[in-house]
């Protein structure tokens, strides 16, 4: 890695990451994430440029808000901090290429919908539908190449719908809903049939340890509502890193 060039893909990630922010904000209750400039939801006042800072000005402010003095959620810096990480983790991995490029849109797509997902609990179609348009245009330049794009995209698709489909027959309640079916179409897209299986059994991995811990730390009880698009989106990323060597760890082959 080149420390110049890193350190570029950094700061990159942190302005993307604090726009990021908006989108989480914004996407779900259909404003325009470009216009209007950002405000303090609590007072209204405009926030400053200076204060607009990705991190830095969070820090300086004491994660309140320069006017009323209501405090910022830490969520906001650790989602820049979060996208800045990821940034430069898929220039170590993919150097200057486009595939570095694809996969900066793929992650900065799964960060928004999940973050709307947990909050919403809905994955909106902007996300997913824009992964599959996104993933499949993008095919030519990703390791699956464009047969392999478009065989993930299916895969996707056919056996989470599959799943769903079993689930309300066995269990007589939606199992999965239609925005984990978008969105696993979409992570296929990116990485093919092999990373939508790899993120499936991955993420039902991620979602039942998870979900046992916020059940014994009485944050949640069995009947609560979990959102799954966040674990398919970690287990995707995790696929992008690690997964040949996850796979071989896990399964064995
Ligand atoms: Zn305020």
């Amino acid at each position: 890695m080149n420390l110049a060039i890193g350190s570029m893909f950094f700061i990159f990630g942190l302005v993307i990451g604090s726009f990021l922010n908006v989108c989480i904000y914004r996407i779900p209750i259909n404003k325009s994430v470009v216009y209007p400039p950002s405000s303090c939801p609590s007072c209204g006042n405009r926030i400053k440029w200076y204060d607009n800072i990705p991190v830095i000005s969070y820090i300086l402010l004491g994660g309140k808000c320069r006017y009323c003095k209501t405090k910022i959620s830490f969520i906001y810096p650790s989602i820049e901090l979060l996208t800045a990480i990821l940034t430069v983790a898929i220039y170590i991995k993919f150097g200057l290429t486009y595939q570095t490029i694809a996969f900066l849109v793929f992650t900065y797509a799964l960060i928004v919908g999940s973050f709307i997902d947990l909050k919403y609990y809905i994955i909106p179609d902007r996300i997913s539908l824009g992964l599959i348009v996104v993933g499949l245009s993008l095919s030519y330049f990703l390791p699956v190449g464009i047969k392999g794009s478009f065989i993930g995209a299916i895969s996707g698709f056919v056996i989470l719908y599959a799943t769903a489909v079993l689930g309300q027959l066995l269990f007589k309640k939606e199992a999965m809903g239609g925005g984990d079916i978008k969105l696993l179409s979409g992570i296929g897209a990116f990485i093919g049939l092999k990373g939508v299986l790899f993120t499936l059994f991955f993420s039902s991995f991620l979602g039942s340890i998870i979900g046992i811990l916020l059940i014994i730390f009485g944050k949640k009880d069995l009947t609560s509502k979990l959102p799954f698009g966040p674990y398919l989106s970690l287990a995707a990323i995790c696929y992008l890193f690690f997964g040949n060597w996850l796979i071989k760890v896990l399964y064995g082959v």
